[in-house]
Formats: C-alpha cells, structure tokens, sequence
C-alpha cells in the first residue's frame, strides 16, 4: 500500500531555500513553514490512524487523481470491504467555524476555503472516477480531521447532517468504528481490493519546478557555503573527514548531504566536480569527488567535464 511520505512541494521549498536569493527569503520561509505544519498533522492522523483496526482494509495515502482533465488530491484513503472512506486533514487555527447560515469557514474570523465543498467535491470525483473503471456500487465516504489539539470546532445546526463527519483528530478512531457499525449489515464489496489497486496506479504525482513557481532563475541563486543543522548557519569549516561551524563549533560528517541533494532538486539532476566546489565552499576537487560518490552518486562522462547523478530507481 502507499503511505505519506514528505510533499514534494515542501521538499523543492526547503531545497530552494538554502540557495535562495535574499529578496525570496522570508516568503519562502513562510511557506516552508505552513507546509511543514501541514505535514506534521498529517504525520499526527497518521498516529490516530494506526488505532482502527484495519487489518483486512487497504489504505493509500497522499494520492493524487485525474478525472477528466480535474486534478484532485486526497490525504488518506481507506479501502474497506464494505466502503472506501477519504479523509483530509486540516491543521487550521484555534477556532474553525463552519457556518451553515453563510455556508463558509471561518478559522478565528478569517474565511477558508469551504471544507465542506472540498470534501463532497472530492467525494463527487471519486465516485465518478470509480464508476469509469466499473466500481459503480462502491459507496465513498468522507471525513474532514482537524488535526490542531487545541481546535475548537463550531458546526452550525444547518450543518447538523455533516456533524459526525467533521472532527476533532483524536475522535477519528472512535467515528471510524461508528461508521464500519452503520455499514455492518450491508453486502461486501467484492471488487474493493482490485479498486484499491486501480486507484494505486492512477495516482499521478505531482511535479514541480521551484525555480518558476518562486520566480527565481538559476543565475540568481546564491552559495552560501555548507549550513550548520545546529545553529542554521551557513560556512561550514572542511576540517580532516568532517565539517565544523565555526560560529557555535557544531562538528558533523555529513553536513555537505542535504546541500548537494538540494542542488539536485533545485538546479539539475546532476552536479560537476566544479559546481560541487561552488556549493560547498570548498576548492579542493579531490574532496568534492570523494563526497559525491560517498553520497551514492554515479559518475558519468570523465575529465574535467564529468558529472555526477543519482542512480536511476
Ligand atoms: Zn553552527
């Protein structure tokens, strides 16, 4: 089955901002930072998640479908036998409103996006994208988690038929339960396994090109040398076989991975022996070589003119 592993949008971001130019910084950040909470409530559902009892279930996490040219992401999917459950975590605020009279979302007075639109939209598209592989009987449930344990959830009485579906993450489990009780004495649904599988191979992931996203182009990134994971610093010391910071003496091994990872995120797949110097700050090509292969990059072309690239998966 699949599970959630870091967005790629937050991956290319955090890459982008070790070389990005100061103009882009604080922004960047910011959205680094929102995307990071967002993950860590989907990492916390994910804690909540292991306490239903889904041993015959199929779950696929982070999975990203098309339906008629309609792009449609969904955090979790649980394939049961008797039907497929989607559930998208939130990790809004501390107050989220859902507003029956106005039908908005607010979260401490600020509107939202509607998540009750989001999730019937979602829910809309998945029976549709069921139904054209031949999955037309297989009922899709929703759950909207808030994943913030300090949330206080306001659900106005016009949305009084959505009240089990939306709520507080630790409730999750226990909901969960319900819903499999609601659907005990319902037919199983041969086909859910085959579904799961359909749906595992239709996911599309989602590609991204950080320096046009943020506006940036390859001649504005700036090298700042190799960052200290201690103090945030950039210009790591080349001592014998290790880096050493020299603003807080923070000593590490291997502080020169992430930045030649996030080269090749941001800037292209591969890296010479003179562009590896550049980005760690260091002029010996001898050790720019050796830290490349060390680092499991394969050598490609020779001389002065050779690169390095990750081995194809
Ligand atoms: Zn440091």
């Amino acid at each position: 089955m699949k599970y959630r592993r870091k967005p790629v949008e937050l991956e290319c971001e955090e890459a982008l901002l070790l070389f990005a130019p100061e103009n882009k910084l604080s922004s960047l950040l910011a959205s680094v930072k929102k995307r990071a909470s967002g993950y860590k409530g989907e990492r916390e559902f994910d804690y909540h998640l292991g306490l239903v009892d889904c041993n015959e279930f199929r779950i696929i996490q982070d999975v990203r479908l098309i339906h008629h040219s309609q792009v449609f992401q969904i955090d979790t999917m649980i394939f049961t036998p008797k039907f497929v459950a989607i559930i998208d975590v939130k990790n809004n605020g501390r107050v989220i409103d859902l507003d029956g009279e106005r039908d908005q979302v607010y979260s401490d007075d600020e509107k939202l996006s509607n998540h009750i639109a989001q999730a019937r939209r979602h829910k809309i598209l998945l029976q549709r994208w069921l139904a054209e592989r031949g999955f037309r009987d297989y009922p899709v449930e929703f759950f909207v988690v808030y994943s913030n344990p300090k949330v206080i959830l306001q659900i106005s009485p016009k949305y009084e038929k959505h009240f089990s579906r939306f709520l507080l993450i630790e409730n999750f489990p226990f909901k969960f339960n319900e819903l499999c009780d609601e659907y005990a004495k319902c037919a199983a649904f041969e086909g859910y396994v085959v579904a799961a599988k359909q749906v595992l191979a239709g996911h599309r992931p989602k590609q991204m090109d950080v320096l046009r996203t943020w506006g940036v182009t390859k001649e504005d990134l700036v090298y700042r040398g190799v960052q200290c994971s201690e103090c945030n610093r950039f210009g790591m010391l080349r001592l014998k076989g290790m880096w050493q910071c020299p603003n807080c003496k923070h000593i590490s091994k291997h502080a020169h991975e992430p930045m030649i990872r996030a080269y090749l995120i941001v800037v292209d797949e591969q890296i010479s022996v003179s562009e590896c110097c550049k980005v760690l700050g260091i002029g010996s090509r001898f050790t720019a070589r050796r830290l490349l292969l060390h680092i499991g990059l394969i050598s490609i072309g020779s001389g002065r003119g050779g690169t390095y690239k990750l081995p194809k998966r």
